[in-house]
């Protein structure tokens, strides 16, 4: 069996924290290597995970807001000047996501030309953007020997469209909510999944320091655990964690309000790099 891994590029969000590179998850399995959203460090991040870029053989793209994208172009230029001269499949709900996409390298034009005349390079960098409409029920959108990618939308308004992707491995399943507030639409993408990697919002204590516009669309992490139990995921991995913990003290409150909600399987509050291992053993759906 191929084994599949889950890890946090970055679990930060459009403000800067030490420690916490921008949003970001790679899924390895076998010979694919897929990430999920490039923000701020992700190069750096997989290079302290020891992957070079073109080593990535796929990325997906959740919605268009800048902290998820602002590492695209140094992940694809990176793979570039690293010796990857294949185009880089990548998904994306069609729209503005999509848009940015194929025309992220447009300003880097005079550098990508300077570079090519000076190394010889044999070919540009390049992305081959797979765009697809985002999905309103769960649906399969990109297929390689051993996993297969769906996705569907989330409810991350007025940024439309956002989705969520569930990578169907042979040692199971592993879901990325992207941004989103706790929806129908994720819960049935995850259910019954190994790991499910989603954004987490303490809503109270964003709505007490003024910020409520940030509660309004992202995942409260009291409705998280409530779903999360429902949906039967047996590990739930929080990221993109507003605000952002910065002791352990408040890193402890992420789990609390997860626990409140009713969540009773594996639960970790995500730092960046952390690795999880997507295993079939001991999840529930096993022993039914
Ligand atoms: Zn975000
Ligand atoms: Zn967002």
């Amino acid at each position: 069996m191929l084994d599949a891994t889950v890890t946090l590029t970055g679990t930060g969000t459009p403000l800067p924290v030490p420690g916490r590179a921008g949003p970001g998850t790679l899924v390895r399995c076998g010979p694919l290597a897929a990430q999920v959203d490039a923000g701020r460090g992700t190069v750096l991040r997989l290079a302290e995970l020891g992957l070079d870029c073109p080593e990535v053989g796929l990325l997906a793209l959740t919605h268009h807001h800048s902290d998820h994208l602002v590492g695209v172009a140094d992940l694809v230029l990176t793979r570039w000047v690293q010796g990857g001269f294949t185009p880089l499949p990548v998904l994306a709900p069609e729209g503005p996501a999509a848009r940015f996409a194929r025309h992220v390298l447009d300003i880097w034009a005079d550098d990508i030309a300077v570079r090519r005349h000076h190394t010889g390079r044999p070919a540009l960098p390049a992305l081959d953007v797979r765009a697809f409409e985002a999905p309103a029920a769960p649906a399969v959108v990109w297929r390689s020997e051993s996993v297969e990618v769906s996705a569907v939308a989330v409810r991350h308004e007025p940024v439309e469209p956002a989705v969520a992707y569930r990578f169907d491995t042979p040692s199971g399943a592993v879901v990325i909510s992207g941004d989103t507030r706790v929806c129908d639409e994720v819960e049935e993408l995850a259910r019954g999944a190994q790991v499910l990697v989603h954004e987490a919002c303490r809503g109270d204590a964003v709505r007490s320091r003024g910020k409520r516009f940030i509660a309004d669309y992202h995942a409260d992490t009291v409705e998280l655990g409530a779903m999360a139990e429902r949906a039967g995921v047996a590990t739930l991995v929080l990221t993109h964690l507003e605000p952002a913990p910065r002791s352990p003290e408040e890193a402890a409150a992420f789990a609390a309000e997860v626990r409140r909600g009713g969540f009773g399987g594996r639960l970790i509050v995500g730092e960046d790099r952390a690795t999880i291992s997507v295993s079939r053993e001991g999840h529930p759906a096993q022993e039914g």
